[in-house]
């Protein structure tokens, strides 16, 4: 197939913006390449694919990015700022997309726009949703393509797709990452670790605080969003117990990664999937996470971490005395079985491929 895949509109693929999208992205376009398709990618100017993209084409806009939809609450009205990014994407879009032959164009954005776009074009726009229900105008335009042809919609977990009102059962794609950038760890250090982006409905101040019972440092890598959420995490515990790494590229994220003995994973919103749960085993380290959202359905208690009730700290901070019990291989294993990059691929090309037929 020729496929465009569109690119979140919050910013430049690299810069951490996109958040998990912006991996997702390459680990889809990548596999999707290894399995012979032909791969075009719309993203932000000053996006960066990785090196395993480059067989893709790169269609960039220039444009002001997108206020994320999670931080805009509930009841908001979608917004366009001017000279509006994502309204350059979809204008491209339907210029430039029907003479190119797209067999179908994949949106990876959380944005009203491309939703309520697809009944209305000949163009045909799939989306896998990467989001669940942060704010209403959103739920209605996902619910509204669901309802006029839901094969054009796919998501990453059950928890997440349960969030919409959808006349059949989801198709889940999971998602998938290349192995090969992870190296495994065997023997960790006295240190535990945080991934994300620091805003609140990421709950980093939960994971800080069983840290701190633990008597345990907290190595927290990812984009601050919110700096005085960061600065009131930081006041909330001893003043030792947070080492903020920074938001860094895999390839160094992972090899700080792997000294961990657990990875902390609390948010307090319906997570979608969880990309760093996975990136985390993937390097052998446990995952300490609330039954809660994607995180609960990749996290096999005993296998490869442990899972507690949603915001108890307490239970956080005793699930890390039984962290000892996880055999650090089987944490890898579990990825390489479930969340590979060519597992991914596979369930995307069979979703497009059966969305395709009349
Ligand atoms: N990430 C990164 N470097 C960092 C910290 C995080 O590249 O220092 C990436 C991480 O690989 C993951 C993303 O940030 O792909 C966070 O995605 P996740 O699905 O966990 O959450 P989201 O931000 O989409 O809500």
């Amino acid at each position: 197939m020729k496929l465009l895949v569109v690119a979140t509109a919050l910013g430049p693929l690299g810069s951490g913006r996109g958040g998990g999208v912006e991996l997702t992205l390459a680990g889809l376009v990548a596999g999707l390449l290894q399995r012979g398709h032909r791969m075009t990618v719309l993203a932000a100017g000053g996006s960066q694919l990785p090196g395993d993209c480059a067989a893709a084409e790169l269609w960039s806009c220039a444009g002001v990015p997108q206020p994320s939809v999670q931080h805009q609450g509930r009841k908001a009205l979608i917004t366009m700022p001017a000279d509006a990014l994502l309204a350059r994407f979809w204008r491209r879009v339907l210029a430039e997309a029907p003479a190119a032959g797209f067999d179908a164009v994949l949106n990876l954005g959380y944005d009203w726009l491309p939703f309520w776009l697809t009944p209305t074009t000949a163009l045909p726009l799939f989306h896998l949703v990467s989001m669940g229900s942060v704010n209403a105008a959103m739920d209605a335009v996902i619910a509204e393509v669901a309802a006029w042809d839901q094969r054009r919609l796919a998501f990453h977990t059950a928890a997440q797709a349960a969030d919409f009102a959808l006349p059949h059962p989801p198709l889940l794609v999971g998602n998938g990452f290349d192995l090969s950038a992870y190296q495994f760890k065997a023997e960790p250090e006295a240190l535990l670790g945080w991934v994300g982006r620091v805003a609140p409905e990421k709950g980093l101040e939960d994971a800080a605080a069983a840290a701190a019972r633990c008597g345990l440092p907290l190595a927290v890598w990812g984009l601050v969003e919110d700096e005085a959420y960061a600065a009131a995490v930081q006041a909330s515990v001893p003043a030792d117990t947070l080492q903020w790494r920074g938001f860094l590229p895999t390839a160094q994220l992972q090899a700080e990664l792997g000294w961990c003995r657990a990875l902390l994973n609390t948010p307090k919103w319906n997570e979608a999937y969880g990309n760093v749960v996975v990136e985390a085993m993937a390097c052998g380290v446990p995952v300490l996470a609330y039954r809660r959202g994607g995180p609960a359905e990749l996290v096999q208690p005993g296998v490869n971490g442990w899972l507690v009730e949603p915001d108890d700290v307490t239970a956080l901070a005793e699930a890390v005395e039984q962290v000892e019990r996880i055999d650090r291989s089987a944490c890898r294993h579990w990825v390489e079985r479930h969340a590979s990059r060519e597992v991914l691929a596979a369930r995307i090309e069979a979703w497009l491929e059966q969305g395709l037929q009349p």
